[in-house]
Order: C-alpha cells, then sequence, then structure tokens
C-alpha cells in the first residue's frame, strides 16, 4: 500500500542516457575485447619465431619476409586499437566514457555499441571525415 517509492519516472526523454548498467555493460565488453586481442597477439608472436635454416631456398625466404611484413602491419594495427581499448577502460573508470572529446555531449549509446572505443560522437566524427577527406584528397 506504500506509495513511497512511487517517483514520477520522466519518461518524456527520449536520448538515452548511459546507465551504471550500460558502463558495466560496456566495461566487460571491452575488457573481453582486449583479451582476445592479447591472445591474437600471443599467436601471433608465436608464428613470427624466425625459421632460421628450414628456410633455405630464398623463394620461401621471400615469402617469410612479406607474411611477416603482413603480420607485423596487423600487429600495429592491433596495437593502436589496443590503446584505444585501454584508454576507454581509463574513461569508465573516471567517469567521461561516452562523452564526445570534441563538443562534450554525451555520445549515443548505439553509436558506442557499434563503435565501443571511439571518442567522438556521430556528429564531430562526420565533420572529422569530412576534413579527412578534404587534406587526404
Ligand atoms: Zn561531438
Amino acid at each position: 500500500m506504500s506509495s513511497l517509492s512511487e517517483k514520477s519516472n520522466d519518461a518524456s526523454e527520449t536520448e538515452e542516457k548511459m546507465k551504471g548498467e550500460d558502463l558495466e555493460f560496456f566495461k566487460s565488453l571491452l575488457t573481453n575485447w582486449m583479451n582476445e586481442l592479447l591472445q591474437q597477439a600471443d599467436n601471433t608472436r608465436l608464428g613470427m619465431k624466425d625459421p632460421s635454416d628450414n628456410l633455405a631456398d630464398p623463394a620461401d625466404r621471400a615469402t617469410f619476409e612479406s607474411d611477416r611484413n603482413f603480420l607485423l602491419r596487423i600487429r600495429d594495427r592491433e596495437s593502436r586499437l589496443f590503446k584505444k581499448i585501454i584508454s576507454a577502460l581509463d574513461r569508465i573508470k573516471d567517469g567521461t566514457y561516452g562523452i564526445c572529446e570534441m563538443c562534450g555531449e554525451e555520445i549515443s549509446i548505439n553509436r558506442l555499441k557499434a563503435r565501443p572505443v571511439t571518442t567522438y560522437c556521430i556528429r564531430c566524427k562526420a565533420r572529422l571525415e569530412a576534413v579527412e577527406k578534404t587534406i587526404g584528397e
């Protein structure tokens, strides 16, 4: 019979706000992602063992070198992603996760679900991409 807990829930707000449970969701998502990358990095390292005299044939050598370059490129991309994940986890810790670095607005949950490491809202990202395109070509 108690109506004490019945607070009027303002449902007029359509914009989804980051809640504690959302933060937990992104935290575990990012942590899992990070662990996956760590595992992959381990596999890559194992695959990068120098074949020494296994590859006496110069043609095999060349293949090995280009494979290695390929792996290094992947690793480079992964390590950049890795840093992004770490900084996203840092932002969760200090409470700035999901806030656009550029305009300070909240990034929509849907956008964060699609790109959990993003630091820009969709509007700023679109603006940045437009600038990059102008500079790029
Ligand atoms: Zn923004």
